[in-house]
């Protein structure tokens, strides 16, 4: 089935934004991108007038098995693996209806993700393509071993880390620092060893997978990025000698600066634990500070957004992308950071992550102008993954599809 968009702004995911542009697009990949028009034929054609045509938007730190509850430990303590299944597949299908056609898994009880990722990727499903850590390997008693394997030494995170990868996992996340979710703990302060990190960094290395750290407090930060760590994320602390081993490892920040903001924003009231709200509390103002100076600085940034943690819903990135473009980014490097960057920091960007010819066609087509006003991405016209529309606003609505 091939598809033609004529008169469409394509905002390409490297930069650049292109007034008038044609594509053509089948179930393999883009044909044609340039000044229109062409003659060549298409099944269907949509007149992109008044549209924006962007790469379909990655979110590289989600938890479909979480969808928003203010206790993340109930659902989790409550929730059996069926019930996990279910969760995760209707938090998927909201991720894709915000145009999100790529989502990273940070971590899941039972290796749901990882089960849902081979179930859509065998047509079984539909939903964005996964990419899943399955459960994160934490030290014993670690940030959020209520869902994670623990393991100690650096034998225990070898043999934690061949398990994940044999159990199908493309990303290990391990948890480098404590956490503003899991009681007991504290965020600042280091947990696995740059060792044991760099044990599981090298496994992930030699399976061709790779890794993510969450990691707020500096020395832990540090220690993730000189074991060789893909991602940091949240990076709450990072001073200037921690964004210079950023800089000089190739490592990428993924902040999920909507996380604090929305536990804050509710807080106990709606029913958050007390020691939550108080831990995010403290980290707001570091967190947002760090993650101006890393951008300053020239630090890769990909978009993720932490879904699935107190009142974080599934389907509203969006806030994501406005907290940064607050933060300094202009319209186009939070675009680029929302697909091309993401796409690089998992190692598919040859494949998808920009609006080229010979890409993949996960795309997404807005009514209006981004580069006007960023909030433009919540009015989605239209999904494709991989060139199938899986998404269709266009006949019955034009009202925000995240309105959930
Ligand atoms: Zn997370």
């Amino acid at each position: 089935m091939k598809t033609k968009i004529t008169n469409v702004t394509v905002y390409n995911g490297l930069g650049g934004v292109f007034k008038n542009q044609t594509l053509l697009f089948d179930e393999n990949e883009i044909l044609f991108c340039g000044n229109g028009p062409i003659d060549k034929e298409a099944d269907i054609v949509i007149d992109g007038k008044g549209l924006s045509c962007l790469p379909g938007m990655i979110d590289m730190h989600v938890h479909l098995n979480l969808d928003g509850a203010p206790d993340i430990s109930k659902t989790i303590s409550e929730d059996n693996e069926a019930f996990a299944a279910f969760r995760s597949l209707v938090n998927a299908q909201k991720q894709l209806n915000a145009g999100v056609t790529t989502v990273r898994n940070c971590g899941s009880k039972y290796n749901v993700d990882i089960s849902l990722r081979n179930a859509i990727s065998q047509g079984i499903l539909e939903g964005p393509t996964v990419y899943a850590a399955g459960q994160p390997i934490v030290m014993t008693g670690g940030h959020c071993h209520f869902f994670s394997l623990e393991a100690d030494g650096i034998d225990e995170i070898r043999k934690a880390a061949r398990t994940q990868i044999k159990a199908g996992a493309d990303v290990l996340k391990m948890m480098a620092t404590g956490g503003g979710l899991t009681k007991g703990v504290k965020p600042g302060a280091p947990q696995l060893s740059e060792d044991e990190m760099q044990a599981a960094c090298c496994e992930a290395n030699n399976a061709g997978k790779t890794t993510a750290a969450h990691a707020q407090g500096n020395e832990g930060i540090k220690n993730a990025i000189r074991a060789g760590v893909t991602t940091i994320e949240h990076g709450v602390e990072l001073d200037d000698e921690a964004i210079q081993l950023m800089l000089e490892h190739n490592t990428y920040l993924v902040a999920t600066l909507s996380a604090p903001q929305n536990v804050i924003k509710y807080g106990e009231e709606a029913g958050i634990p007390k020691y939550a709200v108080d831990k995010n509390r403290e980290a707001l103002i570091p967190h947002r500070e760090s993650f101006k100076k890393a951008y300053k600085a020239g630090v890769k940034i990909a978009v993720g957004t932490d879904a699935g943690t107190p009142f974080n819903f599934h389907g509203d990135y969006v806030t994501e992308l406005e907290i940064m473009s607050q933060l300094g980014m202009s319209t186009q490097e939070v675009i680029q950071s929302a697909t091309y960057m993401g796409a690089a920091a998992l190692g598919v960007q040859e494949v998808i992550g920009s609006v080229e010819k010979g890409k993949k066609a996960d795309l997404l087509l807005v009514y209006g102008e981004p580069e006007e006003n960023i909030s433009t991405l919540r009015n989605i016209h239209s999904v494709y993954v991989n060139g199938k529309c899986m998404v269709d606003n266009a006949e019955t609505s034009r009202v925000p599809s995240n309105s959930y």
